[in-house]
C-alpha cells in the first residue's frame, strides 16, 4: 500500500523538533538517580557502610542485618524521588534486558497499609524464569531461577521505578545471563593480574578490568521505520535499492549534527547523566543518519550494565523525539554498519594503568609483560575471541565496508613492532650486566608516552593496541558486551596465570633474576604469538590467504564460528578459570546456536512475505498499466504501435522476468526452511539455515530491487532508502 509509504514520508517532513532544555548542569546531576557509595555513606551506619564496600571491593558476604538496613534506606531515598516499584534488574541471555516490577505497597490488615522494602526483597527474588532461554539447564536440574543482587553495581531509578541490578542463576547454581560469568571472569583477571603485578610491586592488592565502549546506531524517523514491515520484525531493511547518493561524499563524517538528532542525543545525554553513565563524545558516523556516542571508561562490570541500560534508554527516548534506534549491525545493504569497539584495560589499585608505557624501565618491563600476555592470550585463543563476537547480525558487518574481517589479528603498529623484534633477540638464560643497561636504556627505556602511530586509525583491525588500551572492534552494535569481555578477560587471567608459573620456574630452577626470568619468557612468548600480529589491510584477499597460511581461523559464519565456544580446549579454559562449568559452556552455545536459526528463520518469513505480498502485487499492478497502455497505442498506430510502444512492451518483459525470479526462489526458500526445520540436530540446523536458506535472500532481494527501479515510484509500498537515510 503506496500510501502508507507516503502518508509516513509527510509525516516525517512534517515533524517539528521538540526542544529540550537541559536539567542542569552535568556535574549537578550526575548520578542524581543512582544509589552509589556516596549515598551509602550518607545514608548507611558506619558498620554497615562498612560491610557493604567490603562486600563491593573484596567480594565479601553481606550480613543480613546489614542487607535490611540497605533495603530501607534505598527504599526511603527513593520514595522521596517518586518511586512506587522495585525490580530486580538483570541480563538474560536473550541480549536484552529484563525487570519485574512489584510495588513496594503492602497491607497490614485492617485497612492499613505501607510502603515496605527489606533485605530479602533486595537479595533475592524470583521472576517467573521458564521462559528465559536456558540451553536446558533447566530442564536437567531444577525448572526455576533467581535473581540475586549485585552490590558492586549501584542501584539506579529509571521511571518511577527502584532497579536492582542482580545475576540471574538457576536454582542448581548455573549462571543464566551474562552477568554471573563476567564477574567470575572479573575475579580470575584480578586474582591473576594481582599476582604479576607482585613482580613489580609488592603492594598491589587489586587489579581492575576496565571497559570503554563505543556505541554506534543509526536514528531513523519512526513513521517511516514503521512503514518497513522488516524493520520492525528483523531491525534491517531486507530489500531496498542503494540511493543515488550513499556515503561515497563521506560529507557525513564529524559533520555538524543535524538539529533533531541533536535534540535526541542532549535529552539521552541527561538522562544518562542522572543515572550516572558518563557519556561524553557523541559525534556523526561514516553513513548518513549513523552516529555515535561514548562514555568515560569504568569497571567493566559497571560498564557493561551501563551498556545494556543505555541501549534500552536510547530506544525510549528516541521515541519521544519520533525516532527510531536502529542497533542492528547492518540496517542497510551497501552502507557502514555499525559496531561498538570495546576499549579494554586493566589497573592497578594503586591507580596504575598496566598497558600504559611508563616512564621508567622498571615500569615499562610492566607493561611489557602485560602487553606482550595480552597478544599470547589472543594468540592462543583467537577462534575463541572470534565466537564471542558472533552473531547473525554481526555476520552482516564482519568483512564488510570498513569493518573488521573474520579474521582475529593484532594490530600494535611499527613502533611497538620494533621493540618486539629487540625483545625477540634477548639472550636465552642468564644476561650480561651490559645486555641488560642496553635493554632498560635502549629498547624498553625508549617506548615513548605517546605512541604516534596508535593514534592512527587501522580501522579494520579487529583487535587494536591504541596507546593505553586495546581496543576490540570487532564486537556488534547490539551486542551485550558482558560475552566479549568474559571471554577477553578469561584468556588474559589463564595467560598471566601461566606467565607466572614459567617466570616463577627459571628464578627457582635455573636461579634466574625476576627480570632475566621475564625476558626469557616473554621473548619466548613473542616468537609463540608472532603470528597474531597484523598491520595492514583486514579485508584484502592477500590477507586472507596469508591468515590460513599462519593458521589463523577464517570463521565467516555465526554456526562455524560458535564451534570454537564448545571445544574441548574452551570447556577447560572455563572450568580451569572457574568462569563456567562445562555445563554452563554448552548451554550457552546451544542457545546461540538455536537463536542464529531462529532469526534467520525470522528473516526469511520477513522476505518471502514483502517480496510475495507487496512487491509482486505492485509490479503486477504497474505491469498492468503498462499493458493497457500498449494496447491503447496499438489501436492508435496499429502496425507500427511496435516501435512506438517498445519501451513498454520491454518494461513489461523485464517485470515478468523478476516477478518470475521472486517467485521460483521465495518458492525455493520456503522448501528450504522447510528442510532445515525437520533437522533436529541445532547445529546441523543452523549450518542448513546459513548455506541452504540465507544465500536465497540475495536472490530474492536482487529481483525485488530490480524492479524498484522499474516500477511507477507513485506505486512503490516500501519507502525507500534515500527516504530512509536523507529525511532529517
Ligand atoms: P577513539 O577510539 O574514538 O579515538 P578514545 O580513544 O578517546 O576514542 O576513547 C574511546 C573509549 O575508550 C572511551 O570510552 C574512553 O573512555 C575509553 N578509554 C580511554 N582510555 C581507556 C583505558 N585506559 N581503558 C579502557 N578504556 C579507555
Ligand atoms: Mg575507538
Amino acid at each position: 500500500m503506496a500510501t502508507l509509504r507516503f502518508h509516513a514520508v509527510k509525516k516525517s517532513m512534517s515533524y517539528i523538533p521538540i526542544s529540550v532544555s537541559p536539567k542542569g548542569r552535568r556535574s549537578d546531576i550526575f548520578g542524581a538517580h543512582v544509589f552509589n557509595e556516596n549515598m551509602m555513606r550518607q545514608h548507611l551506619t558506619k558498620d554497615a557502610f562498612k560491610n557493604v564496600t567490603n562486600a563491593i571491593k573484596n567480594g565479601r558476604k553481606i550480613d543480613r542485618s546489614v542487607a535490611d538496613q540497605v533495603a530501607s534506606s534505598m527504599k526511603d531515598w527513593a520514595l522521596t524521588k517518586g518511586v512506587t516499584h522495585y525490580t530486580h534488574w538483570f541480563q538474560p541471555l536473550t541480549g536484552a534486558t529484563a525487570e519485574k516490577h512489584d510495588a513496594f505497597f503492602e497491607t497490614l490488615g485492617d485497612g492499613m497499609s505501607i510502603e515496605k522494602f527489606d533485605g530479602n526483597q533486595l537479595v533475592q527474588q524470583e521472576p517467573d524464569a521458564s521462559s528465559f532461554p536456558s540451553g536446558g539447564i533447566r530442564n536437567t536440574f531444577e525448572a526455576r531461577g533467581y535473581t540475586a543482587w549485585d552490590p558492586s553495581s549501584p542501584a539506579f531509578i529509571y521511571g518511577t521505578t527502584l532497579c536492582i541490578p542482580t545475576i540471574f542463576v538457576a536454582y542448581t547454581g548455573e549462571a543464566l545471563d551474562y552477568k554471573t560469568p563476567l564477574l567470575r571472569a572479573l575475579n580470575a583477571v584480578d586474582k591473576a593480574a594481582t599476582d604479576v603485578c607482585k613482580y613489580f610491586d609488592k603492594n598491589i592488592k587489586k587489579v581492575t578490568s576496565s571497559l570503554g565502549w563505543e556505541q554506534e546506531y543509526f536514528l531513523i524517523d519512526k513513521s517511516l521505520a514503521a512503514s518497513r514491515p522488516d524493520i520492525i520484525l528483523t531491525g534491517r531493511t531486507m530489500l531496498g535499492h542503494a540511493p543515488a547518493k550513499g556515503q561515497q561524499l563521506d560529507d557525513h563524517y564529524f559533520g555538524s549534527i543535524p538539529n533533531r538528532a541533536l535534540n535526541f542525543m542532549r535529552d539521552l545525554e541527561d538522562e544518562c547523566m542522572l543515572l550516572g553513565i558518563p557519556v561524553k563524545t557523541r559525534h556523526n558516523e561514516v553513513a548518513p543518519n549513523q552516529f555515535e556516542l561514548a562514555p568515560i571508561f569504568e569497571e567493566a562490570n559497571l560498564a557493561v550494565d551501563h551498556n545494556s541500560l543505555l541501549m534500552d534508554i536510547m530506544g525510549r527516548v528516541a521515541s519521544k523525539h519520533h525516532f527510531k534506534v536502529l542497533l542492528h549491525e547492518k540496517p542497510f545493504a551497501g552502507i557502514n554498519g555499525s559496531g561498538k569497539h570495546n576499549n579494554w584495560s586493566l589497573s592497578t589499585d594503586s591507580g596504575v594503568n598496566l598497558l600504559k608505557p611508563g616512564k621508567t624501565p622498571m615500569s615499562n618491563l610492566q607493561f611489557l609483560t602485560f602487553f606482550i600476555n595480552t597478544i599470547k592470550a589472543v594468540h592462543e585463543h583467537e577462534e575463541l575471541l572470534r565466537a564471542a563476537i558472533a552473531s547473525a547480525s554481526n555476520d552482516h558487518r564482519l568483512g564488510a565496508n570498513e569493518a573488521p574481517p573474520a579474521i582475529l589479528s593484532v594490530f600494535i603498529g611499527s613502533q611497538l613492532t620494533k621493540v618486539l623484534e629487540e625483545l625477540e633477540g634477548v639472550t636465552k638464560g642468564k644476561l650480561s650486566p651490559e645486555e641488560k643497561t642496553e635493554l632498560k636504556l635502549n629498547v624498553i627505556g625508549k617506548i615513548p608516552d605517546v605512541l604516534l602511530d596508535n593514534t592512527d586509525r587501522n580501522r579494520t583491525s579487529p583487535f587494536a593496541f591504541t596507546g593505553n588500551k586495546f581496543e576490540f572492534r570487532a564486537v556488534g552494535s547490539m551486542a551485550n558486551c558482558g560475552n566479549p569481555m568474559t571471554v577477553l578477560n578469561t584468556i588474559v587471567a589463564k595467560q598471566l596465570k601461566d606467565f607466572k608459573i614459567e617466570v616463577d620456574k627459571l628464578i627457582d630452577k635455573k636461579d634466574l633474576k625476576k627480570d632475566e626470568a621475564i625476558f626469557n619468557v616473554l621473548r619466548e612468548y613473542i616468537k609463540a604469538s608472532k603470528n597474531i600480529l597484523f598491520e595492514g589491510n583486514g579485508y584484502s584477499e592477500a590477507w586472507e590467504k596469508e591468515a590460513k597460511k599462519r593458521g589463523l581461523s577464517n570463521n565467516k559464519t555465526t554456526p562455524e564460528a560458535l564451534k570454537a565456544k564448545i571445544s574441548e580446549k574452551t570447556i577447560a579454559l572455563f572450568e580451569e578459570m572457574e568462569v563456567m562449568s562445562a555445563i554452563e559452556t554448552k548451554a550457552r552455545y546451544e542457545i546461540e546456536i538455536e537463536a542464529y536459526s531462529m532469526h534467520i528463520q525470522i528473516e526469511g518469513r520477513v522476505l518471502g512475505d514483502i517480496a510475495r505480498n507487496h512487491i509482486v502485487p505492485t509490479a503486477v499492478k504497474y505491469q498492468n498499466v503498462l499493458i493497457e497502455n500498449v494496447k491503447g497505442l496499438k489501436t492508435i498506430f496499429e502496425g507500427n504501435f511496435k516501435n512506438i510502444a517498445s519501451e513498454q512492451i520491454g518494461l513489461i518483459e523485464s517485470i515478468s522476468k523478476h516477478i518470475e525470479g521472486i517467485n521460483t526462489n521465495v518458492t525455493k526458500m520456503i522448501a528450504a526452511r522447510k528442510k532445515a526445520n525437520s533437522i533436529e540436530n541445532p547445529e546441523e540446523k543452523a549450518l542448513a539455515y546459513c548455506h541452504k536458506v540465507k544465500p536465497l535472500f540475495d536472490d530474492i532481494r536482487y529481483h525485488c530491487d530490480k524492479l524498484e527501479l522499474l516500477v511507477d515510484d507513485e506505486i512503490w509500498p516500501l519507502t525507500k532508502y534515500r527516504e530512509l537515510l536523507f529525511t532529517r
